[in-house]
């Protein structure tokens, strides 16, 4: 039986260091990838994207552009055990983890929303770049092109940081920011005239990145006379008290 050397040193690998569920630590089986078939049946799903009108959307559909999916996969708590997927994805140079979880996602997208979707544009909230320089990665665009593998979108950088992301409250969701405040710009708005736009974040936690994302790419596309044929916004996680 011909075994090639990439195969052989992959068994050997597992000999050696076994792969195991981020989660839970249980050593994963041949068709298992970054987390075991216990805790991926057991993530906390929050079956946002199966229905049409939740209250994440009534609170983050601020704009007069049109949203009809606005989701987060699964309720984010940092001192959960999926947490640790988040955590490696971001801070331990594991971007894989994070295309695995768009797949995933992906998945059960294409299930409830199937086609609906497939003709939509991903952009994903950029990391200002000497974080992505440091990071060697965006997770949000990682995440973007694991939804993608499956649901056949486009993925966009049309979306561009222009400094630091600050921490702040959702407090005024109707402020007016300066030029100087904008944590973001579209740099091709004319790409996106007609198009179902879907924002991609790893995380909402207060939903003020997500909110002057879409604020933000329905005030360049206007001031450009061009308009999306919507707006709409997936994550990864959320968290429950959001
Ligand atoms: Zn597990």
């Amino acid at each position: 039986m011909h075994i090639s050397l990439k195969n052989m040193l992959r068994q050997l690998s597992h000999l050696v260091a076994p792969r195991s569920c981020y989660c839970c630590g249980r050593t994963l089986v041949s068709d298992e990838n970054i987390m075991c078939m216990h805790c991926l049946m057991d993530l906390p799903r929050t079956g946002q994207h199966l229905k049409a009108d939740t209250e994440l959307l009534s609170r983050l559909c601020v704009l007069p552009e049109r949203t009809h999916l606005g989701a987060g996969w699964f309720y984010y708590d940092k001192t959960s055990p999926y947490s640790r997927l988040i955590h490696a994805a971001k801070y331990y140079g594991r971007p894989y983890i994070m295309r695995v979880l768009g797949r995933m996602f992906g998945y059960e997208l294409k299930q409830s929303r199937g086609s609906a979707i497939s003709d939509a544009i991903l952009l994903p909230i950029p990391l200002h770049a000497d974080r992505r320089m440091l990071r060697g990665y965006n997770q949000s665009l990682e995440l973007a092109l694991g939804l993608s593998d499956i649901l056949g979108c486009t993925v966009s950088e049309n979306l561009v940081a222009t400094r630091r992301r600050r921490p702040h409250a959702l407090k005024n969701r109707t402020a007016r920011l300066s030029d100087s405040e904008k944590l973001f710009r579209l740099e091709n708005p004319h790409e996106l005239n007609g198009r179902h736009l879907i924002i991609v974040d790893d995380i909402i936690t207060t939903g003020a990145t997500m909110l002057e994302a879409m604020t933000t790419v329905a005030r360049d596309m206007r001031l450009t006379g061009t308009a999306p044929a919507s707006i709409n916004f997936l994550s990864l996680g959320i968290t429950r008290n959001f």
